[in-house]
């Protein structure tokens, strides 16, 4: 493993999709997790601020490039396309800014990457990769060099790209059991290729940390609406199995690491209760700011749609007749077409009399501007009093059950967003933050409510996730100011010697490092332009559908 000449030092990266300390800190303080407590321990550490809105998509996208979402692009797993109102399914491909795997391949280093969230499909670097999470299937070529699949499926048995389906919404321990086995059966393969291949920088995610947090969460929180006193006694033991397993498995994984390298673990976003469903799209109708056709179709299905016909009431009937297989189809949604001539869907929206509209979990809202979309009705002129006429709604919309605010922030564009992608990216976002409410699915009616009790996932993630770093140069013990999400690149490519590239948003978090290693290594900067363009593409149509029904399964998509 020799060290190309413009990498100075190496750096590996452990992910854990979701973490909080909220969850973790009563068992690192009991000694349940004792990798990771020795890790934080061992050098500096401290809350992570994610980025706005806090999705998965979005967060590991501005980890990867230390950029702002207006900068890479990446908003949620779905988003609106930039001139119409057809929805796009976000991949590798849609990030507009290069991967920190991209600039340490680029400057001689090589690279691996494993699971990391929304690099399907791999793309060529100076090293290898090996995509997990929306990868179409098992089929798809996941790896490069695309010898790298048959090789670690030799070593260490096939990958499991997907989580697993097992007792999901049925029985929660084996749900727990199965995502367990799948963390199990991705080390073999992360142990050989931590072993058996050349790298400067290593990053591997465990990401079903997230999945179950989104199942089990009310088992977790006795505080929960859904907490269940007697399930969670034969739960909860099994749930602390799965995360001294996570530990334990990082344990394995570190001890694989050269002492001279810096180990970087973080989590890409917090975690905490999710309690009800937000029908953003609901409303904005209810508000008359989406409007629907006035065809007889139309009106026959909102009637409809009133009297409660919605794809979430259609679950809970064909759950309580004990419809089995139907349920599947459609909570994943199958044969779309057929659901939305069946159901209210944004092919009812009357767009030419809509002014605004939401596609996301996270409260992105867009406006139907005029000159920008096909049938956009917001003139300049208009723009920003719709804005804050939205925004003030919203901040006033009480949940009627218990007079909370339902929207405690809302955030315009700018305020969030800046840099080459930011116009095609919400004009607002109302941001529940603690997750009590959630908005349900990327587009369509899901239901015939606005707020409701959310079926299915309990958790939902927070803003502030965790970071550690130890290492060479890192004092133990350091406590670190929140830090950003968008801090970790810069820093990673400073520790290795490299340039920060001045568009990164982050900075280099030099209060984790010893006066002496700072005063031998100043921060040097690197004036790069960004050139070529963002966008989706490199996937075929099939692929996306069936990357689709994977974020369906997952809850993501109505
Ligand atoms: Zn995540």
């Amino acid at each position: 493993m020799e060290t190309s000449s413009r990498i100075q030092r190496r750096v590996a990266v452990f992910g854990l999709d979701g973490v909080t300390f909220d969850l973790l800190q009563p068992w690192l303080d009991e000694g349940r997790l004792p990798n990771l407590a020795a890790l934080l321990q061992g050098g500096a550490h401290g809350r992570l601020r994610s980025t706005i809105p806090p999705v998965s998509a979005s967060a590991w996208a501005s980890f990867s490039t230390g950029t702002n979402p207006g900068q890479h692009g990446l908003v949620d797993f779905t988003y609106p396309v930039e001139d119409g109102y057809e929805i796009q399914i976000t991949n590798g491909r849609t990030r507009a800014v290069p991967a920190l795997w991209d600039i340490v391949s680029g400057a001689g280093g090589q690279a691996g990457v494993i699971s990391m969230p929304m690099t399907y499909p791999p793309q060529p670097l100076n090293g290898f990769m090996l995509c997990s999470f929306l990868t179409p299937s098992q089929e798809s070529q996941y790896t490069y060099p695309a010898s790298l699949q048959a090789e670690v499926t030799q070593i260490a048995g096939p990958f499991p790209l997907h989580m697993s389906e097992k007792g999901r919404g049925q029985d929660p321990r084996i749900f727990v059991r199965a995502v367990k086995q799948m963390e199990v059966d991705r080390a073999a393969a992360v142990k050989y290729l931590l072993q058996n291949k050349s790298w400067d920088l290593f990053l591997y995610v465990f990401e079903t940390t997230d999945n179950l947090q989104h199942e089990v969460w009310h088992l977790l929180d006795n505080s929960h609406p859904l907490y269940d006193a007697d399930m969670a006694e034969l739960v909860v033991p099994e749930i602390l199995d799965y995360y001294e397993t996570v530990d334990r498995l990082l344990g394995e994984m570190l001890a694989l690491v050269p002492e001279d390298v810096l180990i970087v673990t973080l989590s890409d976003h917090g975690f905490g209760p999710f309690h009800k469903f937000f029908h953003i799209n609901n409303w904005l109708a209810a508000k008359g700011w989406l409007q629907f056709k006035r065809t007889p179709v139309s009106q026959l299905k909102r009637w409809a749609f009133q009297l409660g016909m919605t794809p979430i009431n259609a679950l809970k009937w064909i759950t309580a007749l004990r419809l089995g297989g139907m349920r599947k189809n459609v909570k994943r949604g199958r044969g779309g077409k057929t659901l939305r001539r069946v159901f209210l869907s944004f092919n009812d929206v009357d767009w030419a009399r809509t002014s605004a509209f939401s596609v996301g979990n996270f409260g992105q809202v867009y406006l139907n501007v005029a000159g920008k979309r096909r049938q956009g009705t917001v003139s300049s002129a208009e723009y920003e009093g719709l804005r804050d006429e939205i925004a003030t709604a919203a901040m006033a919309l009480v949940d009627p059950e218990d007079g909370s605010q339902v929207v405690p922030t809302v955030y315009k564009r700018e305020e969030v967003f800046h840099g080459r992608s930011a116009s095609r990216l919400p004009d607002l976002v109302l941001h529940t933050d603690r997750a009590k409410y959630v908005s349900f699915g990327h587009a369509d009616f899901g239901s015939n409510q606005i707020i409701e009790p959310s079926t299915g996932q309990t958790g939902h993630h927070h803003m502030v996730g965790i970071t550690g770093l130890r290492g060479p140069g890192v004092p133990a013990g350091v406590v670190l100011p929140e830090a950003s999400l968008l801090d970790l690149a810069p820093t990673i490519l400073h520790y290795m010697g490299l340039p920060v590239p001045k568009y990164m948003d982050g900075r280099v978090l030099t209060e984790a490092f010893s006066d002496a290693f700072n005063a031998a290594n100043p921060v040097q900067f690197h004036d790069v332009d960004l050139t070529g363009g963002a966008g989706s593409g490199g996937v075929s149509v099939e692929e996306e559908a069936l990357v689709m029904e994977k974020l369906r399964d997952l809850g993501y998509v109505a």
